[in-house]
C-alpha cells in the first residue's frame, strides 16, 4: 500500500533498530512483517523465502528461483535490495548465511516457521537466535497516516457488516446459519479474507473466543458476535458487538450497562503517555465496583494492523506508555459460566486530542424483537 519511499524508509529504519539492539541483522519470511518491509504478500511456503535486513549495508531477498518473478512483481523490484534466487537443488539456508560474514546476533520475525529457524541455526552455528519483535514490533506498532486510513477502511466495512446483523438473528437459526451469512457478508463488503466469525449465544458467550456451533437461537438469548477479516490492501478489522433476542433478563441488563460504561471510560482514558496498563485498569476498576471484576477474564486491548493482534497489549503489567499513531482494541467483556457473556469491542487509533474511534456502530445493546 505504501509507496518506495515509505518502504525505503521501514527497511531504513529497521537497520537503525538493530543497530541500536545490537543485532547485525532481521531476517524476515513471508507474513506481516514481510509485507509491512517491502509490501510483497509471499505465500509461507516449505521453500525459503528470507528477507536479510543487515544493520549496515542494503538488504537481499533471497527467494526460490521460481518466485522470482512473483517478488519482482510485488513491488520488491523496485526497491534498494539485491534479489537472490535459489535453484532447486541449492542449499538456501547458506545462501542467508553467505549475506551475514562475521554475524555473531540475528533476529528473526516471530512469524517464521521452526523448521526455517533451526535450518538458519544449522548454516549459521556460532550465531546466536532471538525474536526480531523489539525491533519490529515496536516499529510496526506506530501507524503512519496511510495505515490509519487503512485501518479506517477495514473499521468502515466491518461496520457495514455488523449494520446488517440483526437481519441475521432469528430463534430457530443456529449459530452456524448465521456464522456463514456473516462471513458471506465479510467478503461483500470488501474484505479479501474472513478471519475469524463469533457467534456464541446464551451460555456460549461465556467463552470468549467460542467460534459458531449448533445451538439453535432462542428467545432471551444475548448474542456475542465478534468479527473481523482482511482488506486487500493486508490491513485488518476487528469489531465485537453484543445483541439480544428479546429480554435477556434484568441482571443481564444491568451488567451490559456497567460493560458500556467501563468500555466509554477506557475509551475516553486515551491518551499519549497514558500507559497500556492503566487504560486496562480504568475499564477492569469499573467492572469490579460493581462485582464483575471477577467476570472480565481477559486483557483489554491488542494493537492491530497487518496482524489482528499485535503490539501493544493493553494488559496489566505492561507500562509502554501510548503514543501517537498507536492502533489497539478496546475490548471489556463479562462472562458469567453457563449462564451468559458480553462484549463491546471498537478499534482505536490514539491521536493527539484523545483516542480516534474507527468503530462506530451503537454500543448499547442491540435489542432483535
Ligand atoms: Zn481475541
Ligand atoms: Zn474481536
Ligand atoms: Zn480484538
Amino acid at each position: 500500500m505504501d509507496d518506495v519511499d515509505g518502504f525505503t524508509r521501514r527497511l531504513a529504519e529497521t537497520s537503525a533498530r538493530a543497530r541500536t539492539q545490537g543485532v547485525d541483522a532481521v531476517l524476515v519470511t513471508p507474513g506481516p512483517d514481510l509485507r509491512y518491509l517491502i509490501g510483497y504478500d509471499a505465500v509461507p511456503l516449505e521453500r525459503l523465502t528470507c528477507l536479510v535486513v543487515p544493520a549496515e549495508g542494503s538488504p537481499t531477498l533471497v527467494v526460490p528461483a521460481l518466485e522470482r518473478a512473483a517478488a519482482i512483481e510485488s513491488g520488491a523490484g523496485r526497491l534498494d535490495l539485491s534479489i537472490e534466487s535459489w535453484m532447486e537443488t541449492d542449499d538456501a539456508y547458506a545462501r542467508v548465511a553467505a549475506t551475514l560474514p562475521g554475524a555473531r546476533r540475528v533476529a528473526v520475525d516471530d512469524h517464521m516457521a521452526a523448521l526455517q529457524v533451526l535450518r538458519l541455526r544449522d548454516a549459521m552455528p556460532t550465531v546466536h537466535q532471538e525474536l526480531a519483535t523489539p525491533v519490529l514490533g515496536s516499529l510496526r506498532m506506530i501507524k503512519s497516516p496511510a495505515e490509519i486510513a487503512a485501518l479506517s477502511a477495514a473499521g468502515a466495512a466491518i461496520d457495514r457488516v455488523h449494520s446488517q446483523v440483526p437481519d441475521l438473528l432469528r430463534a430457530g437459526r443456529t449459530e452456524r446459519e448465521v456464522g456463514r451469512d456473516i462471513a458471506e457478508l465479510i467478503i461483500a463488503e470488501g474484505h479479501t479474507r474472513v478471519d475469524f466469525v463469533i457467534v456464541a449465544s446464551g451460555p456460549n458467550a461465556a467463552s470468549p473466543h467460542h467460534e459458531v456451533s449448533d445451538r439453535v437461537l432462542r428467545e432471551g438469548d444475548s448474542i456475542v458476535v465478534d468479527i473481523g477479516g482482511t482488506m486487500p490492501d493486508g490491513y485488518c478489522s476487528d469489531e465485537t458487538r453484543t445483541y439480544a433476542l428479546g429480554d435477556p433478563g434484568a441482571e443481564f441488563l444491568a451488567n451490559y450497562d456497567v460493560l458500556q460504561s467501563a468500555q466509554a471510560a477506557a475509551t475516553a482514558a486515551v491518551r499519549p503517555g497514558i500507559s497500556c496498563e492503566a487504560v486496562d485498569a480504568v475499564a477492569r476498576d469499573i467492572l469490579a465496583e460493581a462485582g464483575l471484576g471477577d467476570l472480565f477474564i481477559h486483557r483489554l486491548g491488542h494493537g492491530i494492523g497487518l496482524d489482528t493482534h499485535e503490539e501493544p497489549y493493553l494488559v496489566q503489567g505492561n507500562a509502554r506508555p501510548l503514543q501517537l499513531g498507536m492502533a489497539f482494541s478496546i475490548e471489556p467483556g463479562f462472562y458469567a459460566e453457563g449462564r451468559f457473556g458480553a462484549r463491546i469491542e471498537d478499534i482505536v487509533v490514539c491521536g493527539d486530542e484523545g483516542a480516534v474511534v474507527l468503530n462506530n456502530r451503537p454500543r448499547e445493546l442491540v435489542v432483535v424483537s
